[in-house]
């Protein structure tokens, strides 16, 4: 089948999270398994762009709204990712450095989706799907389906999965002209209580709907921010598929990004090697538990509760335990941690900002990684601790609770309930507790690393699913 995945994020070019590492690696595990899968994704003028070099391959034109681009389409001369990779490139509206978060977003987005439209109308050769990702690539399913322009691909089935149901990118009717012309009849599918959502406009419009866990499919059915009840409407296309790992990247023994590799027959050696490298960057006691979390700094994350964590476990348990936070986002969780630096200058350390090599080494030095997230639709955190032998600590919630057993299930993670200070701290006490038992830890260890979360599994999955729109 020939698959084009169509999205704002992809690893290694452009990562602001979860995104870019699914988009970066299910391409290549069914491009393994005899398909032909490509991604599209936007030009940003970003680091990735600086380290390497592209050819143009196509130019082509777009209108949204009043204004007229000229796009080029780019492939790299230098990099294969293991699948065929398109990069859109549209002065005034990628030219920048970050991926989101700019007051012209959502021109910016509607900009990218007409031009990837618009390219794969010069494709020569058949698409079998186009799977597009999250909402910055929302409408696709819409204008494929009832613009004029595009009625080449009225038959061409569309996938979408939602990553994130939290951002839904909604603006208002005073933009309708940003999307090219349809029929006003039509208008309806764009729309969510009086506003247009490229997300209600996907979840409504692509010819099946996928989550990244089967738990956070039922958990939306419930809550999630105003869509649960489009969603119960349209459950009968919708199925939830784990995400999994790109285990050739995400792979103790080989990562590049780590000093020490080390496997399972020498994980104790390895990650006691790896903690004392984390520990002496930071100034922490390596002879103590060492819990980490890594991730956007954000109240869906549970971040909000981590200074007041911090807070109350180093004062109740100062010495018995160091804690290291990786992450950047809200400046009021931010600056509570850096107070909290502060007040345990041996026991806690922050690093704010996005660092991919520093998130390796954490996830091979730590011992625990804490996810007391309140929101969590897969969660790759947790699969990648444990294949490098870290015991995850998670509240059970979507994709944590489909990945996480507890130890007093016979598991070999420590779960809690609630995203609040006391949840977390009850289960770093069973961790410490944990901890003295060094053969058990050894273990455990050994347990979690052997557990398969690579793409080979829910790569069949989507297969079925493409193969089922044929
Ligand atoms: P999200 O909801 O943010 O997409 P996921 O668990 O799905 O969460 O994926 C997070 C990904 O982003 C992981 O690869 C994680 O290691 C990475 N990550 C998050 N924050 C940082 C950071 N500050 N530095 C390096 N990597 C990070």
């Amino acid at each position: 089948m020939e698959i084009v995945h169509v999205s704002a994020e992809c690893f290694p070019v452009a990562k602001a999270g979860g995104l870019a590492d699914v988009v970066g690696a299910l391409p290549k595990y069914l491009n393994m398994n005899g398909h032909k899968a490509s991604v599209i994704i936007p030009f940003y003028h970003n680091k990735f762009r600086s380290q390497h070099s592209f050819s143009k391959i196509f130019t082509g034109f777009a209108r949204s709204g009043n204004a007229t681009y000229t796009f080029n389409v780019l492939v790299t001369d230098d990099f294969d990712p293991g699948f065929d990779l398109f990069l859109i490139d549209i002065l005034g509206l990628f030219d920048r450095e970050n991926i989101y978060s700019y007051g012209d977003d959502t021109e910016r987005f509607i900009g990218f989706q007409v031009a990837a439209v618009n390219w794969l109308c010069a494709w020569e050769k058949p698409i079998d799907v186009i799977h597009c990702h999250d909402q910055h690539t929302g409408f696709i399913p819409f204008m494929l389906a009832k613009v004029i322009e595009y009625q080449q691909f009225e038959n061409t089935p569309t996938v979408f999965t939602i990553h994130n149901g939290e951002y839904q990118g909604q603006f208002g009717f005073d933009k309708i002209t940003l999307l090219p012309p349809f029929h006003s009849y039509f208008t309806g599918l764009i729309e969510w209580k009086g506003a247009i959502s490229p997300l209600a406009s996907a979840i409504k419009c692509a010819w099946k709907v996928t989550t990244v866990s089967p738990g956070y499919l039922e958990e939306i059915n419930h809550s999630m921010s105003g869509l649960e009840e489009l969603l119960r409407t349209e459950r009968s296309k919708s199925v939830g598929i784990l995400n999994g790992i790109d285990a050739h990247i995400w792979d103790p023994e080989t990562d590049p990004l780590l000093d020490v590799n080390y496997g399972i027959a020498n994980v104790n050696a390895g990650k006691k090697a790896a903690k004392e490298m984390l520990c002496k960057q930071f100034g922490l006691d390596p002879k103590v538990p060492l819990f980490a979390f890594i991730g956007r700094l954000a109240k869906e994350k549970g971040a909000d509760i981590l200074p007041d964590v911090v807070y109350h476990t180093l004062t109740y348990h100062r010495n018995e335990q160091s804690i290291l936070v990786l992450g950047s986002g809200e400046k009021h969780i931010q600056d509570g941690l850096l107070h909290m630096e502060h007040l345990f200058k041996e026991q806690f350390c922050s690093y704010i900002g996005y660092n991919e090599k520093l998130a390796h080494e954490i996830y091979a030095g730590a011992d625990f990684l804490l996810m007391p997230s309140r929101v969590e639709p897969c969660g790759l955190n947790q699969l990648y601790a444990l294949r490098y032998g870290t015991i995850p600590i998670v509240r059970r919630t979507g994709g944590l609770s489909d990945t996480v057993i507890d130890m007093g299930d016979d598991g070999f993670g420590f779960c809690h309930d609630q995203c609040t200070t006391h949840d977390v701290m009850h289960s770093m006490h069973r961790a410490r507790e944990f901890f003295k038992n060094t053969k058990l830890v050894t273990t455990i260890r050994k347990r979690i690393m052997k557990i398969d979360h690579s793409w080979e599994k829910s790569a069949q999955d989507y297969i079925a699913l493409y193969s089922s729109l044929k």
